[in-house]
């Protein structure tokens, strides 16, 4: 797989999970990073510094709570007054929340349209007039398999996710005879603290150990059995980022052990 030096990623959501992952895969290719989440400056640092000396690369932290467009584009000025325009933006913070929508907590909802959905919207719109100015761009959106098919009791993240996927292949028309790509990638279950909460919920819903509720909520509804790992959906991510990837565009890439195969 080709180098990314000299390249310069966005991650947003990268403390953790599939983002800290991707962040890692990028790193390890050579790319500059800018990792960002909800994070505390002294532990952000800490992790900077981690990325920085694992990969030899340069590795920045942006504070940004992406409920707030304002520090969006504080964000996003902020990383182009850095480093010029973006060359790889990956969307990839989420937020979960299972309830039935009779009793859905409004703000709940809000918080996770803005952040599933409208952040996405927001760094692209203003990433992308960089990205085509220099005639080369790789977006990548972390959307979910739930994005193609619904769950019951998951209203907010079917719809964000449904719209992520949307959102993705609109932009990746407009942009179709441009350098730019954009795509998403549709995982299926991941373990990472989105799910543990999950599995954590149902242990004490259903009186069940840690092991019992992990096995009932994957092993049942994917069919390999196994959790995708984060380093797996990194994998395909910096696949996406490569030049080789040039003509992928308005994909919703599945990888679900088989899920959406059913
Ligand atoms: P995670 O909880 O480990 O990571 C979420 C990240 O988003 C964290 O870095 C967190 O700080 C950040 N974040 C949340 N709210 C934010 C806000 N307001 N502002 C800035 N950052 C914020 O979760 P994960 O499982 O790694 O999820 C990453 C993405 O993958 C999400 O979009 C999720 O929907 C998607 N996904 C996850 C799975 C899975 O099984 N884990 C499956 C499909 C899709």
């Amino acid at each position: 797989m080709e180098g990314m030096q000299g390249k310069v990623a966005l991650i947003t959501g990268s403390t953790s999970g599939i983002g800290l992952a991707v962040a890692h895969a990028l790193g390890e290719a050579g790319a500059t990073l800018v990792i960002n989440g909800l994070l505390g400056a002294a532990e952000a640092n800490a992790l900077c510094k981690q990325l920085a000396g694992q990969y030899q690369t340069e590795v920045f932290f942006q504070p940004c709570d992406l409920r707030n467009p304002d520090e969006i584009e504080r964000m996003m000025a902020a990383i182009e007054s850095r480093h010029g325009a973006l060359d790889i933006l990956v969307n990839n913070a989420g937020m979960q929340h299972v309830s039935p929508i009779t009793e859905f907590p409004v703000q709940k909802w809000n918080d996770m349209v803005a952040v599933n959905l409208s952040a996405s919207f927001h760094t692209m719109r203003l990433a992308i007039p960089g990205m085509v100015g220099k005639g080369w761009g790789r977006i990548v959106n972390i959307a979910s398999i739930s994005g193609l098919r619904a769950r019951a009791n998951k209203p907010a993240y079917v719809a964000t996710k449904h719209g992520l996927v949307g959102l993705t292949k609109s932009v990746a028309l407009e942009l179709a005879a441009t350098g730019v790509t954009c795509n998403a990638i549709c995982p299926g279950w991941v373990l990472t603290p989105l799910v543990q909460k999950q599995i954590d919920a149902l242990a004490e819903r259903e009186g069940l150990d840690n092991e019992t509720a992990t096995t009932k909520l994957v092993s049942l509804k994917q069919p390999s059995g196994k959790f995708v790992t984060t380093q797996e959906v990194a994998a395909l991510c910096r696949y996406l980022c490569s030049g080789d990837a040039r003509e992928i565009r308005g994909a919703a890439w599945v990888i679900d052990g088989g899920t959406t195969a059913q």
